[in-house]
C-alpha cells in the first residue's frame, strides 16, 4: 500500500507519531522484534461483529510505529485489527511488555490511583442510571482490572469485589492491597473453586474490551454464567470522541493491543447479539446493559461504510488545521524529556539532586501538560 484511504501519513513507515519515553521505545522495539523473528505471530481474522470477510485498510500503522493493519468491514462498518496478534503472542506481550508500553506511569502506585478516578466516574454514571443502588451485597467482577485500584474503590463503597488481570506485576500489586485478584482472564475466575457466579452483580469492562481476541464468545460465556438480575459495564475507547480525546487524529487512536475500535453502535450491536440488553449509553463510548428481559431491538440505526470512512476523512481535515497549535505545545515536552534524560544519565550530577530534578520535571509536566 503506496497510500491509505485516509492519507499517507497511515502507511507503514515505523515512525511513532507521539514522543515515547525511553521506557516505551523499549517496549515498542522489543515487541517489534518478536513480530519479525516470528515469535509474535500474528493472524488473519474475519470481522468480529458480522463474522464477514470483505474489508477496506484505513492504515498499516498504529502511533507507536508498530506494523498494525487497521481495517473497516463492508458489511457492518465495524473498525478492527486484520491480521492481529495470535491469543499466545497476546498473552506474552501483556506478561512482558504492555505495562511498560502503555503508560507514561511507570509504578504500579501511580496507575492504582489512576485507576481510582477512572472507577468514581464509573461510580457516578451507574448511581446516574439507577444501577449501583439495585447492587445491594452483590459481587463486582472487573475484568483486566490492572492493578486493583477501580476494584479498591467500589470495595471503600461496601461491595464484595473480585478481578483478574494478564500482567503479573499488576496482580501482585493488587493482591499486596488486600484485593482478590487472580492472574488470567474470564478464564481464570471461571476456574476458581470458591467462586460463584450467581453473587455476581456487576461484570466491569473499562478499557479492556477492545483488547478481547474473541468478544461475543466471551459474552455469551458470561450471558450463560450470570444471574438474571445482573448487570454489564463496558467502557471503552470511542470512535466518535477521538475529536475530544485524541486532537482529531485516527492515528492515535490506534494501537496494536486494541483489536477492536467501537463507537456506540457497533458496540451495542455486538454486545446485543450476545444475549444481554441495551440499557443506555454514550460516544465516550460507555454502555451499561443488563442481563435480564428479552432481547431488545437495536436502539441505533444502521450506518454504510462509505458514511464511517468520511467521518474519519473529515477528522482528518480537522487534525492537519490543528497541528501547528499542538507542535508549540510539544516542543517543552520534547525538551523537558531531552533534560530529564541528561541529568539522569550524567556521572556528575550528585544523586538527591538527580532526584529532586526528577521530581520537579514530573511535577511540571503533570501541572502544565496533562
Ligand atoms: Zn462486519
Amino acid at each position: 500500500m503506496k497510500n491509505s484511504i485516509l492519507g499517507k501519513r497511515f502507511f507503514n513507515d515505523g515512525h511513532e507519531i507521539v514522543v515515547l519515553t525511553d521506557l516505551q521505545r523499549r517496549a515498542r522495539d522489543s515487541i517489534y522484534e518478536k513480530m519479525l523473528d516470528g515469535r509474535y505471530v500474528s493472524e488473519v481474522v474475519k470481522c468480529p461483529l458480522c463474522d464477514g470477510n470483505s474489508h477496506i485498510t484505513l492504515s498499516e500503522k498504529d502511533f507507536y510505529g508498530l506494523p498494525v493493519k487497521t481495517v473497516i468491514c463492508r458489511n457492518c462498518s465495524m473498525i478492527y485489527a486484520n491480521p492481529r496478534l495470535s491469543r499466545d503472542a497476546l498473552v506474552g506481550m501483556y506478561a512482558n511488555e504492555y505495562r511498560d508500553l502503555d503508560r507514561v506511569h511507570p509504578t504500579s502506585g501511580e496507575y492504582f490511583e489512576l485507576e481510582i478516578k477512572k472507577a468514581e466516574r464509573i461510580a457516578e454514571y451507574l448511581t446516574k442510571n439507577g444501577v449501583l443502588s439495585k447492587l445491594n451485597d452483590k459481587l463486582i467482577i472487573e475484568i483486566g482490572c490492572g492493578a486493583g485500584g477501580a476494584l479498591h474503590h467500589f470495595k471503600k463503597l461496601g461491595f464484595n469485589t473480585m478481578g483478574c488481570d494478564l500482567s503479573p506485576r499488576n496482580v501482585e500489586y493488587g493482591v499486596s492491597r488486600g484485593l482478590d485478584i487472580r492472574y488470567g482472564d474470564i478464564d481464570a475466575l471461571m476456574l476458581s473453586l470458591d467462586f460463584n457466579f450467581k453473587d455476581i452483580g456487576l461484570v466491569i469492562y473499562e478499557q479492556v474490551f477492545e483488547h478481547l481476541s474473541e468478544p461475543k464468545l466471551e459474552l455469551e460465556r458470561l450471558h450463560g454464567l450470570l444471574p438474571k438480575n445482573s448487570f454489564l459495564y463496558i467502557g471503552v475507547p470511542g470512535i466518535k470522541n477521538i475529536a475530544n480525546h485524541y486532537g482529531s487524529d485516527f492515528l492515535r487512536f490506534l494501537q496494536l493491543p486494541h483489536l477492536c475500535h467501537f463507537e456506540l453502535r457497533t458496540l451495542v450491536k455486538l454486545v446485543q447479539s450476545t444475549g444481554f440488553s441495551f440499557l443506555c449509553g454514550d460516544e465516550s463510548a460507555r454502555a451499561i446493559f443488563s442481563r435480564s428481559g428479552v432481547r431488545s431491538l437495536l436502539p441505533v440505526s444502521d450506518s454504510n461504510y462509505l458514511a464511517t470512512i468520511e467521518y474519519l476523512r473529515i477528522l482528518e481535515i480537522r487534525r492537519k488545521v490543528a497541528v501547528p497549535f499542538r507542535r508549540l505545545k510539544e516542543v517543552p515536552i520534547i525538551l523537558g524529556m531531552g533534560l530529564a534524560s541528561k541529568i539522569r544519565n550524567s556521572r556528575f550530577i550528585p544523586q538527591p539532586i538527580k532526584s529532586a530534578a526528577s521530581r520537579f520535571l514530573k511535577f511540571a509536566y503533570h501541572q502544565f501538560f496533562k
